[in-house]
């Protein structure tokens, strides 16, 4: 039999941590078709793999990607990484089901203006998607400030029990039309006055939905236990699953925290459903605010409204020119955004290192000079933990991009390479593969990412994108996810 597509003799790493094998991969439209000895697959087309590694297409497990994935279809920043399907709408920021009269209030800011904010149901958004395809496939989450900013007058206080009814019947719908859970960002002026019990009566919706509730904590520094605490109570009364978001714990006092979360988070799985994704670096990124600055050892601006060319620069350095103190140049800036360096490399590695960890850029695509995690993430895991430092081998590493979130999130038939399943398929060269972005350059693509394919068309080939538009809307898969294994 002849195929449309072999990719011929590469190492496949079929993304559930098995040791890689060679094989011939056979695709025929948008599903594998077979895999078989090297030699034994014939095809109309022919990639030579031999020396690469085949794996599934990477699933980036934490983005703001919501409104890019409209603006810049083509998604460089992601297929560029091997990235073949994101999640949108994290930290309790969503574009939908949302309009705006005024300017979207901070972190909203960080995905657009008001006109971003155009979705007034959640299909409406998905609709634009299928209107007009981006390169990658994607899922969303609903973001309870989001749904805050649609229902309440002021944001600092509680909601009441009309305006929970509100954001309950908002995400009710989103969820019938495909949302994939509610997500917070607790830490987040929009949010903060919120109550733990309102946002347990919110997320059940969700939950009888069988979605999921993925959080930013309400605090990752010196109350981190506590903020973990409140994550698992909130899953536990809503009886959903919960993901950690970009877990971590910020300044020197609480370094060395995730020593202690992590067995906290280990305890809890024994009876409910947790999962955690993270990032592989010391600095976290978001909007410019007061509060952060003393817990950094660095900030890095990544863009400011009031003065657009500081963006790219260390703030201590414009405060220096200014001759005014960080906090006096920080009000200055307003609105802005920045990278805050607060992280300790061990609490990195051991977070990267958990068993359960799943790899999530939270990169800000709409940033002038973006943290690096944009572009560097997935790359930067594969040749940087897995190869140059050993954390894990790079099956397993392939594993928390691929089958991990795939069954966490209830992805059907991504994330595993087999007989049947959706052609999304990264090629790449494990002896080169490494991220190329770096603070100082924050945009440059990775190194050794050969050809990615979604859909079982090529989106990313010699080092550019073809301008091929293959992903999809991936509306949930009520029950599948999958906590077991
Ligand atoms: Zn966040």
């Amino acid at each position: 039999m002849k195929h449309e597509l072999v990719l011929k003799g590469g190492r496949v790493a079929d993304g559930s941590g098995a040791p890689a094998f060679v094989a011939d991969i056979a695709v025929a439209g948008n599903r594998i078709a077979a895999i078989g000895a090297p030699g034994t697959l014939e095809a109309a087309a022919t990639l030579d793999c031999s020396g690469r590694m085949v794996a599934p297409g990477f699933i980036d497990a934490h983005t703001h990607d919501d409104a890019i994935l409209l603006d810049l279809p083509d998604m460089p920043m992601k297929t560029s990484q091997g990235v073949t399907t994101v999640v949108a709408g994290n930290c309790g920021v969503s574009v939908a089901p949302m309009t705006l009269a005024g300017d979207p209030p901070p972190p909203l800011d960080l995905l657009g203006t008001r006109a971003t904010y155009r979705h007034k149901r959640f299909a409406d958004w998905t609709k634009a998607l299928a209107a007009d395809p981006a390169a990658v496939n994607a899922v969303a989450l609903v973001g309870h400030s989001s749904l805050r900013v649609q229902t309440m007058d002021r944001l600092d206080r509680a909601a009441d029990a009309g305006e929970i009814a509100r954001m309950q019947a908002l995400l009710d719908q989103a969820m019938g039309e495909g949302a994939l859970g509610l997500s917070t960002g607790l830490f987040y002026v929009p949010a903060k006055a919120a109550p733990t019990e309102e946002i347990v009566a919110v997320a059940k919706i969700a939950g009888r939905h069988g979605g999921l509730y993925a959080t930013h904590l309400r605090n990752e520094a010196d109350a981190l236990e506590d903020a973990v605490a409140e994550a698992l109570r909130i899953g536990h009364d809503a009886d959903m699953p919960v993901v950690l978001s970009h877990h971590k714990a910020m300044g020197k006092a609480n370094h060395g925290k995730t020593a202690r979360t992590l067995p906290l988070i280990d305890e809890a799985r024994k009876k409910q459903r947790v999962a955690l994704d993270v990032y592989p670096y010391i600095a976290s990124s978001t909007v410019l605010t007061i509060d952060r600055i003393a817990a950094s050892s660095r900030i890095l601006i990544t863009w400011s409204k009031s003065v657009p060319e500081a963006g790219g620069r260390d703030l201590s350095d414009i405060a220096g020119e200014w001759r005014v103190d960080l906090e006096e140049a920080a009000r200055r800036l307003q609105p802005a955004g920045a990278i805050y360096f607060a992280m300790a490399e061990d609490d990195v590695r051991r977070v990267l290192s958990w068993p359960e960890a799943m790899i999530g850029s939270d990169g800000l695509p709409h940033d002038t000079h973006p943290h690096p995690r944009l572009w560097g993430t997935f790359p930067r895991v594969l040749g940087h933990y897995a190869r140059e430092v050993g954390l894990f081998p790079v099956e397993e590493a392939i594993r928390r991009m691929t089958s991990l979130p795939a069954k966490r999130l209830g992805l059907r038939d991504r994330g595993m390479l087999r007989v049947g399943a959706c052609a999304d398929i990264v090629v790449f060269d494990p002896k080169t593969v490494i991220d190329r972005a770096s603070f100082a350059t924050p945009t440059l693509p990775g190194a050794g990412i050969d050809a990615v394919f979604v859909n079982g068309r090529a989106v990313w080939k010699a080092g550019a994108p073809t301008g091929a538009r293959p992903g999809s809307f991936l509306s949930r898969d009520t029950g599948a996810m999958d906590y077991a294994g």
